[in-house]
């Protein structure tokens, strides 16, 4: 299986023309429409104040940042940066983590997977075979369900009789 998925996607990645993966060049088309919505204030040479009209955001592209946080945890820059980048007339493809970009995508599903063979074939080390793998401690919680209602407050239960002098008594 593991095989068919890297030939398939190591087939898939070969025909891509662009420098990034197909992915990556519809999300960039689709922050470059919306960078033209921004108004971006250069403050020096890789730092940009940007006006969405919402809220102010500055992204540094040195340190590859935003305060959206978008473009440090993903790598890729947000349509924040995408505007930044534009205003300083970079290339986008500068500032994506090379996970994103097609030959790297080439490279990872170029990969040989090998089979494994029968457990019986394998070279196990002697001290992998002595380990003991239990199971967690685990305790059964299953509590039989009450079968009597308690009770609200103010609530009277049901009388009963009395076995020893026949008269109803209330439970309290
Ligand atoms: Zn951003």
């Amino acid at each position: 299986m593991f095989q068919r998925w890297f030939q398939n996607r190591y087939d898939e990645a070969v025909k891509v023309t662009t420098p990034l993966s197909p992915w990556v060049v519809k999300q960039l088309s689709k922050w470059f429409n919306d960078a033209h919505h921004f108004v971006v204030k250069p403050i020096n040479r890789v730092e940009f104040e940007l006006k969405d009209g919402k809220k102010d955001r500055l992204v540094n592209l040195s340190k590859k940042t935003c305060s959206c946080c978008e473009f440090q945890t993903d790598l890729l820059p947000c349509n924040h940066a995408i505007a930044a980048i534009s205003k300083c007339k970079h290339e986008a493809v500068e500032f994506y983590a090379d996970n994103y970009k097609t030959t790297v995508l080439v490279e990872d599903y170029a990969g040989s997977i090998r089979l494994v063979g029968h457990p019986s074939e394998w070279d196990i080390s002697l001290h992998v075979k002595q380990i003991v793998v239990l199971p967690l401690a685990w305790q059964c919680q299953t509590r039989k369900p009450r079968r009597k209602r308690i009770p609200l407050v103010g609530e009277s239960s049901r009388p009963r009789r009395c076995s020893q002098c026949n008269r109803y008594r209330h439970n309290r």
